[in-house]
Order: structure tokens, then C-alpha cells, then sequence
């Protein structure tokens, strides 16, 4: 059993709002670029991991 952990950073897509983790770019060379529609501009989105940070 082995279990997959995404580094965190997530891109979105300006164009198609795509959501492309940046494992799948280094899956793709490392380059940013939309694995939906190729476009080359995307923005880093939080990763939806959700982390309990105490109030302080
Ligand atoms: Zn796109």
C-alpha cells in the first residue's frame, strides 16, 4: 500500500480554469503550460488541502 503525496502547489489555468498540479508538469518536462488547452499562462492557486492553523 503506498500512499501519493502532492507537493501542494496547484496552477489554474487564466484561460480555461484549468486546475494543473505542478507534479503534472514535471510529469510534462517541468514546463508551465496548461495540460488541458496548452496555454502557457497560469496562475498558482492554493492547494485544496485543508490544514488547521490555531488562532492566535
Ligand atoms: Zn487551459
Amino acid at each position: 500500500m503506498s500512499e501519493k503525496t502532492v507537493a501542494g502547489i496547484v496552477y489554474e489555468c487564466v484561460r480555461c480554469g484549468a486546475k494543473v498540479p505542478s507534479e503534472e508538469l514535471e510529469l510534462r518536462g517541468g514546463e508551465i503550460k496548461c495540460i488541458v488547452c496548452g496555454y502557457r499562462i497560469l496562475k498558482k492557486i492554493k492547494p485544496p488541502i485543508v490544514k488547521r492553523v490555531p488562532a492566535e
